[in-house]
């Protein structure tokens, strides 16, 4: 860490400390490099604070919840009333705490990294202002800024203290009612988590359904546990306006007419950039883009790697640490498998989970001559109807049958995300659906699902 004012030169200047640019800058800085780390905020960027770590703290707690209501009738116990509600629940998501700025930045100094605590600005070929500070890189610059919460252009909602991702991770305390603009995976994490700590919500979504990015039936399957969970729904409709009064709190008026009122809202659809805050226009790239286009070293000019959230290829944590190992090798001229998408995993963590790896049956319909698809359902497995509270879900494939490999893979039911695991290996190295059928599957296991689903291939 530096207070220093004025001209440093380094090896590699890295511009954003997020869980892909640190990673980046202890890596190269272990590899011998003179590095230094940029952060305007918080070391480890939004994943450990404000994103992934908390929502999934909270995920638990509100899973323990409703696990605890379904004890009773379970092989026999009658202990908990099924009545039973927590009495009052307060939030306490210790990440904020616990996963310490100052201990991430210490890991940086120890591989032998220079923190600059700030906004940085690339002013220059290979040149980064923080502050006072000029940074020269002799190597090159790696960009990963990340991206900050947008705010949708709906009538009167900028200015009302409505919750983003970042408030909402940061209550202590349940309101009554929370209306969540959007359908997307982080709103029905949140929607689910804070109806099971025993707000009253409402889930406005402008598609036809919840999940609008997934397969059809992810949609179907959250708006059904929804229903039974007493949360309200509404799809195919938009906010259209949005009012605030600290008596009435928010007040939605919908485009069908209708109205919505609720103590908070949460509005985590979208997500933005700043390029030209950045100042990428000084090194001949367009500000005005939404994400920085790279290849598939995530290069982005010569000299120049952007990795993350910023390079709009999947804002996923486990993404910007992919994409980093892939910049790091590229610097350091390591050999390194080229960049590739086709089997990116991203986990919705609702209770079912829902896991997904590569292409819809729909996107591959449209890019694809052959195509199948094959379904099956978790509470007709073995161990989904041993399992049975809790037990919704489905296992969908899709193939291409022309090359006969599975192209994409739903996951959805208990521990969805953890069963996701053998699809997303069976889609990242093409295995012949042949051989997946030849493979033995435990019994009595939740992936063995997939075995049955590989059966209705067709
Ligand atoms: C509620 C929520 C839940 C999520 N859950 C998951 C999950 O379960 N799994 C998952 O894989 N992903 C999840 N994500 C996404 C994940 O958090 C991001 O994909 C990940 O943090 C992206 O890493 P990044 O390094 O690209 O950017 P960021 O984490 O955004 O880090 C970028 C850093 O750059 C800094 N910065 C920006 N501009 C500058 C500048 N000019 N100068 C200096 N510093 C700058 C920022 O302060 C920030 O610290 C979730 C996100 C949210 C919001």
């Amino acid at each position: 860490m530096t207070e220093d004012q004025g001209e440093h030169e380094f090896d590699v200047v890295v511009l954003g400390m997020g869980p892909g640019g640190e990673l980046a800058a202890r890596e190269l800085a272990k590899s011998g490099l003179s590095v230094a780390g940029v952060e305007a905020r918080l070391v480890g960027g939004e994943c450990p604070y404000w994103g992934c770590i908390p929502s999934k703290m909270m995920i638990r707690a509100a899973d323990l919840l409703a696990e605890g209501r379904r004890i009773p009738g379970m092989a026999g116990a009658s202990a908990v009333s099924p009545d039973w509600q927590p009495v009052s629940v307060r939030i306490r998501a210790e990440a904020t705490d616990s996963w310490d700025d100052t201990v991430a930045a210490e890991r940086l100094a120890r591989a032998g990294g220079t923190l600059f605590r700030g906004r940085g600005q690339i002013t220059g070929p290979g040149e980064v202002t923080v502050g006072g500070n000029v940074l020269r890189a002799r190597r090159g610059i790696v960009i990963s800024t990340g991206t900050a919460p947008a705010v949708p252009p709906i009538a009167g909602l900028a200015g009302t203290p409505f919750w983003t991702n970042r408030d909402i991770v940061e209550t202590e305390a349940v309101p009554q009612s929370l209306a969540v603009l959007g359908g997307g995976t982080i709103e029905v994490e949140f929607a689910q988590v804070f109806a099971r700590f025993g707000a009253r919500v409402t889930v406005v979504e402008a598609a036809d359904r919840l999940l609008p990015m997934e397969e059809p039936e992810s949609g179907t399957l959250i708006a059904e546990v929804f229903a039974d969970e007493g949360i309200t729904v509404s799809t195919g409709v938009r906010a259209e306006s949005v009012h605030h009064d600290d008596a009435e709190g928010f007040s939605l008026t919908l485009a069908d007419g209708g109205r919505l009122q609720a103590d908070r809202l949460l509005v985590a659809t979208g997500r933005t950039t700043d390029l030209a805050g950045l100042g990428i226009g000084a090194i001949g790239l367009d500000e005005s883009a939404r994400s920085i286009p790279v290849d598939d070293q995530m290069r982005a000019a010569p000299g120049v790697w952007a990795i993350g959230d910023v390079v709009g290829r999947g804002a996923y944590t486990h993404m910007s640490i992919y994409q980093a190992e892939i910049a790091v090798s590229a610097i350091l001229g390591r050999p390194h498998q080229a960049a590739e998408y086709h089997a990116v995993p991203l986990v919705t963590f609702t209770d079912p989970e829902i896991g997904r790896v590569g292409i819809t049956a729909a996107e591959a319909r449209d890019r694809l001559s052959s195509v199948l698809t094959g379904i099956t359902q978790i509470p007709a497995s073995s161990r989904g109807w041993i399992h049975k509270a809790g037990n919704a879900g489905f296992i969908k494939l899709v193939a291409d049958a022309d090359r006969g490999v599975l192209v994409g893979a739903t996951s959805a039911g208990p521990m969805g995300g953890e069963v996701l695991s053998m699809l997303t290996l069976a889609v990242h190295a093409a295995v012949p659906l042949r051989r997946l059928t030849e493979m033995i599957y435990a019994y009595p296991t939740f992936h063995r699902a997939v075995l049955s689903a590989l059966e209705q291939l067709s």
